[in-house]
Formats: C-alpha cells, sequence, structure tokens
C-alpha cells in the first residue's frame, strides 16, 4: 500500500545533487525529523548541529501545542537563550509590528532562532534570521502549507502583501503526534496545497513541450513519488493518523525542497494557484474574512482538474482557433473591472511578459497541433480523476466547491477567465486561451460546480442528513417558512406530521412583537394546524424574561403596541404610568430606566420624541428584535423594529441592544424552554439575518428556506451561512 512506503527525504540533503537536468540541486537545510518522538530530539538536533543559545518564538497557540515543552526541553539541556511568545486576539499579522516585538527580543547572543509554527510565525523567524545573520530551524506545529523550506518571507509591509527573498532554514522539526493534532482546518489546507502539485507538475510539463522551459524530470520524480504516499490516504487525515500527518508533513518539505532545487516555483504552483490567488485578491479587496491558502488551492485544484480531463477529450479546431482575432480594448477593460485596484499592475506585467502576443500564440499553436496526442498522453498520465481529488479532499473535510468557501459562481467563471493574468507563468488557462476555449471551459467550471459534482452533492446529503438526524427540536419561523401572507404551503403538515412520527418537536418563533401570541395560535387554527400556547414563542417573551432576570426593579418606557406592553406587564415588567394609562396625557418628568423599542404599529410622534428625551437622559435602550421590514399582504414590505430603530439612531447617537433572532438571549430562551440541548435545536427560516444569524457561533443547526425572501444567489453576501439550504420544508421532509 502507498501509503507504507514512507519517504525517505535524508536522501537530498547535506550534498550536492549533480542532475540529468544539467544544473547542481543543493539545499541549505542540513536536518530533517519529521517522525515519531521528534520533539523528544529537539535538544540534541540543536546540540548536534552546534548551536548553544536558543531564541524560541511562538504564539499562544503553538507555545501550547508543542513550544512549553520544547522550551523546558532546552532548559534541561542548557541551551534555551530567551523566547517571545506573540499574544494576539485575532489572527497574527506578519507586519512591521510584529518583526518589531521580535527583534527587540531577540538577544545579541543567541546563535539560533527556533521558530515554533507552521505560517506566519516561520515567516516572521525567516525574516529576523536573514536581518540578524543568525541561522534558523523550523519546529512545526501544523502540516498547512509547503513553505517550510521556501527561502521567501510572505510579510505585510505597509499594510501590502510582499515576498521578501530570505535564507532557508538549517532544519526543520515535526513530531507527527502534535502535527496529527493541529486544527483540522490546517489539516484539511495542508492537504490542498499538497494535491495542488498534481496540476502544478503538469502544467510544468506542458509548459516545458510547448514553451521550451526548463524542466527538470528528477524533481518531478521526487515530487510525484511523495504524492503517491499522500493519496492513499483517504480518511485518516480526520482520523488523525500520525502517519497520515507524517505523509503529508513530508511530501509539503519535500515540495519546498523541490522549489529550492528548480530555483523555481514550478514544481509547486500552477494555475491551481493563480486561481486562489485571484479569490484571495478579492477577498481583500472586499475586506472579507480570508481563507486559509490550501482551502482555496484544493478548489483551485478540483476546477483544474476537471477543465485538464475535458480537454484531455476535446477534439482541437487548430484553424478556427489560428484565425481567431482580439478585442486588446474589450481585454483590458475587463481586467481594470475585476482586478480593480491591482489592474495597473496586471496591464503591466502583460506588457512586460506579452503573454498574449499573437504571435508568440500562433508559435504556440503549431506546437500543440504537432504534439497534440503527447498533450494529451501527459494529461492522462499525470492526473487523477477529478473524483478522487474530490474524495481524498472531502475526506478531510476539505472544501471542493467554491461555494463552500463563499466564492460565488460568477467569481468562479472570472476567475477561471482571468486568473491567468495573475503571474506570467504558462499553465492549462494559457493553453485554453490560445485555442479560444477558455470562455466556453469557465461556463463548464461553473456549470460544474452548481449543477454536477456528484461526488460533493453524495457528500453534502449524507453531511446533512447527519446534521438533521441529530434534531430533537425545530424551531419554526413563520411568514416564508410555514406559510407565505394567508396562504400555508401545501408541504407545511407534512412536515409537522413527519416531524411528530419522528419524535421531533415543533416550536413556532415569530420575532413579531406587533402583535401577541393569540393572534399567531388562531392564524395557525385557521389554517388547520392545532398549536398549543406552549410551542408559540415570541420576541417580546425573551425580552420579557430578560427584563425580570436582569433588571427586576427598572422601570421602562415601552414603545410599542398594547399587545407587546401586555406581554410586559403580564410578565412582571415596571411600565411608566404613561403605558399603563388609558389616556396618554403628559404626566410630569418621570425618567425610566430603561427605553423597550418593538414593532410599533400604533407609533406616534409623542412617542418617538418622548423615547429620544429619555435616551438623551441616559436611559437604557433595548429593541425587541432587529428586523427591518416585515412582509404584509401583496409582496408590500412594512417598515419594522429595526428600521424605527435607525430613525431613534439618527435623533440620538444611541444603538439598541436587541433580543429575538438572532441574539444569544433567543437560543438561551428555546434552550430553557425546550429542554433541549443547543446542538438538539434547529432555526428554521428565511431570513439570513435573523434565523439562520441565531445558530452562528453556536451548537445549534440553522436551516434556510428559500421559499421566502432570500433567494440562493444572495447567500454569497453574507458573513455567515446556514448550516443547511433547503427548497423549502418539503425538502426538510424528506431528510427526517
Ligand atoms: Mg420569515
Ligand atoms: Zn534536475
Ligand atoms: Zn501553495
Amino acid at each position: 500500500m502507498a501509503q507504507h512506503t514512507k519517504i525517505d527525504i535524508n536522501q537530498y540533503i547535506g550534498k550536492q545533487i549533480r542532475c540529468s537536468c544539467g544544473r547542481i540541486h543543493e539545499t541549505t537545510v542540513k536536518c530533517i525529523d519529521i517522525a515519531r518522538g521528534a520533539a523528544g530530539r529537539l535538544a540534541g538536533h540543536i546540540r548536534e548541529l552546534g548551536y548553544t543559545k536558543v531564541f524560541l518564538a511562538a504564539d499562544d497557540n503553538t507555545w501550547k501545542a508543542a513550544g512549553n515543552a520544547a522550551w523546558q526541553a532546552l532548559e534541561k539541556a542548557g541551551l534555551a537563550g530567551e523566547k517571545w511568545i506573540f499574544h494576539r486576539d485575532s489572527d497574527l499579522v506578519p507586519d512591521e509590528q510584529a518583526i518589531g516585538e521580535l527583534e527587540v527580543a531577540l538577544p545579541m547572543d543567541a546563535d539560533l532562532i527556533l521558530a515554533v509554527g507552521s505560517g506566519t510565525i516561520n515567516d516572521l523567524c525567516k525574516f529576523i534570521s536573514t536581518r540578524n545573520h543568525r541561522d534558523y530551524m523550523i519546529y512545526a506545529t501544523a502540516p498547512s502549507m509547503d513553505g517550510f523550506t521556501s527561502t521567501g518571507a510572505a510579510l505585510t509591509l505597509n499594510h501590502v502583501k510582499t515576498t521578501v527573498d530570505v535564507l532557508g532554514p538549517v532544519a526543520v522539526i515535526g513530531d507527527t503526534e502534535i502535527l496529527a493534532n493541529a486544527p483540522m482546518e490546517m489539516i484539511s489546507a495542508g492537504l490542498g496545497d499538497t494535491l495542488g502539485k498534481y496540476t502544478a507538475l503538469a502544467d510544468w510539463k506542458l509548459a516545458h513541450l510547448i514553451n521550451g522551459e526548463y524542466y527538470c524530470e528528477e524533481i518531478v520524480r521526487m515530487v510525484e513519488a511523495a504524492l503517491a504516499s499522500v493519496r492513499g490516504l483517504s480518511g485518516k487525515l480526520s482520523q488523525r493518523d500520525p502517519d497520515a500527518a507524517e505523509a503529508l508533513t513530508k511530501t509539503l518539505v519535500l515540495t519546498g525542497l523541490a522549489m529550492t532545487f528548480a530555483d523555481c516555483s514550478r514544481p509547486a504552483s500552477g494555475c491551481e494557484h493563480h486561481l486562489s490567488h485571484f479569490w484571495e485578491m478579492r477577498y481583500q479587496m472586499e475586506g472579507r474574512k480570508p481563507v486559509l491558502h490550501g482551502i482555496k488551492v484544493g478548489i483551485g485544484l478540483v476546477t483544474i482538474l476537471k477543465l485538464y480531463h475535458q480537454l484531455a477529450e476535446e477534439k482541437i479546431d487548430f484553424a478556427a482557433a489560428r484565425k481567431k482575432t482580439r478585442d486588446k480594448a474589450a481585454w483590458e477593460e475587463e481586467i481594470r473591472r475585476e482586478y480593480r485596484d491591482a489592474a495597473e499592475g496586471i496591464l503591466k506585467l502583460e506588457e512586460k511578459a506579452g503573454k498574449n502576443n499573437e504571435e508568440d500564440r500562433q508559435r504556440r499553436l503549431d506546437v500543440m497541433e504537432a504534439n497534440w496526442p503527447e498533450i494529451c498522453r501527459i494529461i492522462r498520465e499525470s492526473l487523477p480523476a477529478t473524483e478522487e481529488a474530490e474524495r481524498l479532499l472531502l475526506s478531510a473535510d476539505a472544501p471542493v466547491n467554491p461555494e463552500q468557501i463563499g466564492v460565488s459562481p460568477d467569481l468562479t467563471g472570472t476567475a477561471v477567465r482571468l486568473a491567468k493574468e495573475v503571474r506570467d507563468r504558462f499553465t492549462v488557462l494559457q493553453i485554453l486561451w490560445d485555442l479560444d476555449l477558455l470562455d466556453d471551459y469557465a461556463e463548464t467550471a461553473v456549470d460544474y460546480f452548481t449543477k454536477g459534482q456528484p461526488v460533493y452533492r453524495e457528500y453534502q446529503k449524507k453531511q446533512i442528513k447527519e446534521k438533521i438526524g441529530k434534531i430533537r427540536c425545530f424551531v419554526l419561523d413563520m411568514d416564508g417558512t410555514i406559510y407565505l401572507g394567508n396562504e400555508l404551503f401545501p408541504f407545511t403538515k407534512a412536515f409537522l406530521q413527519k416531524a411528530q412520527e419522528t419524535g421531533r418537536r415543533c416550536v413556532f418563533f415569530t420575532n413579531n412583537s406587533s402583535r401577541n401570541k393569540q393572534d399567531y395560535l388562531d392564524k395557525l387554527a385557521r389554517m388547520g394546524i392545532p398549536a398549543e400556547a406552549e410551542n408559540m414563542y415570541t420576541s417580546s417573551e425573551v425580552i420579557a424574561e430578560f427584563l425580570q432576570a436582569e433588571h427586576p426593579d427598572a422601570v421602562c418606557y415601552v414603545v410599542g403596541t398594547p399587545s407587546l406592553e401586555t406581554v410586559l406587564r403580564e410578565s412582571g415588567v415596571k411600565l411608566m404610568e404613561e403605558n399603563r394609562a388609558a389616556d396618554r396625557t403628559e404626566r410630569g418628568s418621570e425618567t425610566p430606566d430603561i427605553v423597550i423599542l418593538g414593532f410599533d404599529t400604533t407609533l406616534t410622534y409623542e412617542k418617538l420624541d418622548k423615547a429620544s428625551r429619555f435616551l438623551e437622559q441616559g436611559a437604557i435602550f433595548y429593541g425587541v428584535h432587529e428586523d427591518r421590514v416585515c412582509p404584509v399582504e401583496g409582496g408590500h414590505m412594512m417598515p419594522d423594529c429595526g428600521s424605527i430603530a435607525a430613525l431613534l439612531r439618527t435623533a440620538t447617537g444611541k444603538v439598541p441592544r436587541f433580543f429575538g433572532k438572532p441574539a444569544r438571549e433567543t437560543l438561551d430562551y428555546v434552550v430553557r424552554h425546550t429542554g433541549c440541548k443547543e446542538e438538539e435545536i434547529a432555526f428554521v427560516g428565511d431570513r439570513m439575518y435573523t434565523d439562520i444569524a441565531v445558530a452562528d457561533g453556536s451548537e445549534a443547526t440553522s436551516v434556510l428556506v428559500l421559499s421566502g425572501e432570500t433567494k440562493r444567489k444572495e447567500l454569497a453576501d453574507y458573513p455567515y451561512a446556514p448550516d443547511v439550504t433547503a427548497e423549502s420544508l418539503e425538502t426538510l421532509t424528506e431528510l427526517l
């Protein structure tokens, strides 16, 4: 079995390899120990390499995972110099501040920098090592990327991402127990970055054949052998198998060496990386949360595999391709539109590189036509089937579809068409462009991800079934979910029935604080759904319980309907005189402790004015729920609580704390009143910022139904995603 053939990295280090490619390959790395028990050998390696005083760098996480134990071992061995542990609330950024912290902490007499970590810590240590003429060593804590031995440090200087040339490490150490227990997301990313080498190598082979680029058969074989050891790992990484973690880490380290040998990133990076770079750039421009490099590369790999395999079956019309003419101005316009702030750089790169020059294209077409069977052979022999790569990635829960990281179908198509412009590197995307197939293939990719990809659909179904299987209580939103206006959806009763048959409880929850519980129970009864008061929850009750617990003696001024006032009063909340009096005439200058704003369909200017006066006087501001609009008959959207809050915010600068969905208090309320555990509860609804957001960051499940206000294509606009997206309750019924 492939996974039992251990990779012998040490055959590549400590010597000069005279290669058949005509070059001499060598590396500055003197020691690589990635195996079980490596943690216990760390101090020994340092001593053997002749170092006497170590400066250790880590962050809070890597200190816990490996740094602390390493430091104790160094102290015991008399090698401990100083240490620096980064404390950050969010991700550590390799910027001037971080560099400064490290340089200040680095003692004059330390002869070795020990980087304990896997991404940013490495980059920072490499950089200060080179600047301060001190050797450095990497003690890897996660198999997440291939930069361990690379001679580039990815830094963020002056707020811009840049790569700075640096010297390589003297040693790379990794204990497989620690590596196997790294955060699963980092392991998934490492797998994605690793499998991306398949298409990278295919790109390199074709660049050699078509474009006459430097190529080394030995390096390719070395990376392919390592890749073969990873190919057999299906399922083992998620089980945290140490041998699997070892094979993955060694492959990553080896690809790093391969880049050093080739003196370029060809062995590790092709157009799967270009797609990743393109998405990353767009995410940065749009201020979106970054996605791990290897995760994006994994999705890029699936995309490119799909295109490669289709190309190998294509009947090419070379004559037609030769006749194709292109509109340079239109291309430039598109680059400006899609690359935005980066467009000037991209246009300059093309000016310099001339990838798209017509003369060169014609020459490449000649070579391709003469070698087409050979090109197809290379593709077939080099690449795994798309489904195989997908299964392998999914076995480690690594994403395989752009939608899993919030990349829309549009952005997928754009990336396929334009990502090749991001670098001067010949890849299959350039081949497709040369052949005038790129636009069609971009559509192929989009169709595949939106309508095809059976392996992913199967995985998704299984995941959803597992999730829904654990649910004991469904918290159903009302409008858009079980009915639309006054029309009950035809599938609602079947859902409720099936839920009951399978021993699950269904409760109804509405944020709407303008009407009372009985109104809703009556409406349900008219629709033929018998519901008890104990199964009908409203946002008004959530805030009422909160007030009772947190402000038992507070006097509240309510901007809300009489029914909201009743709910609050009946739960023992003290209301101001005006809320109690039948005639709302001005009554002196009593000041409330809290202003409570609901969905007030009986709103008057007087109420608004009073509320704003009380807020100015320092009253606490609570909103019953934050819905901005409420759907009414005929598709009209009525201004709701969130909109009235916006008015008061404009007037007073005060922002209320909201209850109802998506507030944490609502989830706690449901847990208290149903007796179910968080992970047994599913919120089902049609509105993203309430029904879905309520479960975000909790153990509860969110189910978006597309039968109401949210359209599938709008999902990418939100920073959180539903756990399950279903066309309607009907689809959900099938999963019970
Ligand atoms: Mg709704
Ligand atoms: Zn070579
Ligand atoms: Zn990479």
